[in-house]
């Protein structure tokens, strides 16, 4: 059974297009300048609908992490082990998955590398992997 594809609307397409070029972009508010992710209409720090897509190009470092020795769905019953994380890239933090390392080498503050894959529905997904 395949894992279940993100869903891509007007709002987050900009990020899956980001993705396609090799990019991760996020949205910022142009009126407090915070960070904003997941993709929204509007600032969720001042409610300003004024959102512009930057690139982010700072290096992304491991912030939390946990191991999932049980998988977290029936979809992902084929992956033995996963490491759900939250990265930081600069003052942003997103949730995805660390692949390429076995659980005992993960270390908080780790350097990162993105990993864009295939999502089994024609599009892409975010993961990383050790820099
Ligand atoms: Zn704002």
């Amino acid at each position: 059974m395949p894992a279940p594809a993100p869903i891509r609307t007007a709002i987050s397409a900009p990020f899956w297009e980001g993705l396609e070029r090799g990019e991760i972009v996020v949205q910022r508010c142009a009126a407090c300048r915070r960070p904003v992710f997941y993709p929204r209409a509007f600032c969720h720090h001042c409610g300003s609908r004024e959102l512009s897509w930057h690139a982010l190009a700072d290096q992304p470092v491991l912030y939390s992490f946990s191991v999932a020795d049980v998988p977290v769905a029936p979809e992902l019953a084929d992956q033995p082990v996963q490491i759900p994380v939250i990265v930081e890239i600069a003052d942003v933090r997103l949730a995805s998955t660390l692949e390429q390392v076995a659980p005992e080498e993960v270390r908080i503050g780790m350097a990162l590398a993105p990993l864009i894959v295939p999502d089994g529905g024609g599009g892409l997904l975010l993961k990383f992997r050790p820099a």
